[in-house]
């Protein structure tokens, strides 16, 4: 069907496409990878080179690419109907995931409020955790708490509660106001990278301080378990449940972005599982199709649900929703994807990779080049720096990390770096066998680095 020549398309990439995070000149300047097929965990680009996807195609594969299953799921729901409109009306397969989601979300969750991308999930969020006071009556609670270095996507709400100052400090004068946590992973490190259950308890303090200070707290927005965007940054264990303690404690309500870490990325399901954590809001998105189209979702409570319950005339409901709103090709895709995940029993056969894994990162604290090492489940990063002793990063201008994953897709290793932090965010259903060949291609990538500095 587009059988052209790999440079004429080259060259139109170049020409027409504006890239999504992408400095346009270097591009335009460099060779870029395009892509034309998948299989499994492997991608093919159009000179038929191979590569392992070791990012999960921007951390959203679950199940690998062209699944059989995920296909004809789409395929099937294509022959009857491809999207019909949600605003007042329903389709089947967005009913069908609608309960499916409840089933498996952590206990209290029964509301499912669909979009298209993580960003639109938190922003809904955000929406309804403010409308809710409103509905409820209680005037002037108009401020979120959040944490520096979270990253929530990139539409403007999402971007007020976000953190990462290079991301979203240009937008400063277009944002809302929050109040800013220290980012539990820097706040809390020692040297080490450990993260102590003393300086946990001091950071939920002065959370708590701010909570018993102010009544004009809509709710808190925090990432679960990891800040994936900043860099990998772990949560010290018991920090979610620790706020949702004191969110309960003084009726603020929790929004947790399980976009990224959400459908397995760490070992369970959903992270706040782990912590036997039920938030008021969860949001979803990434994985929640497999990687195979975009759909995204806000859960929420029964007790939320009801303050937008009221008579027509009383406009309380929520004016909020999207065209492909609960899309009928995205939601079948969605619920063969957790079919997936109980037939092929995915959780099970993923704990024997994470503890692989968690063996072969403890290998790179030996590079000379290697700061630190942060993992959560099947989730990693593995920070360059210039000068180990003094932690000194490389320049930002020298774009080392992307240095590095250039090196790796020699070898048919395709990553992509956040900053100079290599990033690990493997699909799923990849084996031990390919696993240690990504880790020994990055290994090796790394130490060609010293060949240069
Ligand atoms: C990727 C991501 C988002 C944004 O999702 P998009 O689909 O890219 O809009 C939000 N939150 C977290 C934690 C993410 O990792």
């Amino acid at each position: 069907m587009w059988d052209l020549d790999p440079k004429v398309l080259e060259k139109w990439d170049k020409e027409y496409f504006w890239h999504p995070f992408t400095q346009m000149k270097v591009y335009q300047e460099e060779e870029n990878l395009i892509f034309e097929r998948g299989e499994g965990v492997y991608l093919w680009d159009i000179y038929g080179k191979k590569y392992i996807d070791a990012i999960s195609s921007l951390w959203c594969n679950v199940h690998g690419h062209n699944h059989p299953k995920l296909n004809s799921a789409i395929m099937k729901q294509l022959c009857k109907v491809a999207h019909t409109t949600t605003l007042g009306s329903s389709n089947v397969p967005a009913i069908l995931l609608a309960k499916k989601l409840v089933e498996i979300a952590p206990d209290g969750l029964t509301k499912i409020f669909y979009s298209e991308d993580g960003a639109e999930a938190v922003e809904i969020a955000i929406k309804m955790a403010y409308h809710y006071w409103r509905n409820k009556g209680i005037e002037g609670k108009n401020v979120f708490i959040t944490l520096s270095e979270a990253y929530h996507g990139d539409t403007v709400g999402a971007v007020s509660v976000g953190g990462i100052e290079l991301f979203h400090g240009t937008y400063r004068d277009l944002l809302f106001k929050t109040i800013k946590l220290p980012s539990p992973y820097l706040y809390c490190k020692d040297v080490h990278g450990n993260l102590s259950s003393e300086c946990t308890a001091d950071l939920l303090m002065k959370l708590e301080e701010i909570l018993k200070s102010r009544d004009d707290i809509v709710a808190i927005v925090l990432e679960s378990g990891i800040q994936a965007a900043a860099g990998m940054l772990p949560f010290p264990k018991g920090f979610l449940k620790g706020v949702r303690e004191l969110t309960k404690k003084y009726g603020v309500l929790m929004i947790v972005d399980e976009v990224a870490t959400g459908f397995g990325r760490t070992g369970t399901m959903f992270y706040c599982e782990q912590e036997g954590v039920t938030p008021d809001f969860m949001c979803l998105g990434k994985g929640i199709t497999g990687g195979y189209l975009p759909l995204a979702a806000t859960l929420t409570t029964d007790k939320v649900f009801e303050a937008f319950l009221g008579e027509f005339g009383e406009a309380k409901h929520f004016y909020h929703g999207h065209t492909y709103t609960g899309n009928n090709l995205a939601c079948s895709v969605a619920l063969a994807n957790l079919e997936i995940f109980e037939e092929e029993k995915t959780l099970e056969k993923l704990q024997p990779k994470i503890k692989l894994l968690s063996q072969r990162l403890e290998e790179f604290w030996e590079l000379k080049h290697v700061g630190d090492v942060r993992q959560l489940g099947f989730m990693a990063g593995i920070e360059l720096v210039k000068d180990k002793g003094k932690k000194e990063p490389f320049p930002y201008g020298e774009r080392t990390g992307f240095k590095v994953a250039y090196k790796c897709r020699e070898k048919g290793v395709f990553l992509r770096p956040l900053g100079d932090v290599m990033v690990l965010m493997m699909p799923l259903v990849i084996e031990e066998e390919e696993i240690n060949y990504v880790i020994d291609t990055l290994k090796w990538a790394i130490t060609e680095l010293e060949k240069e500095v």
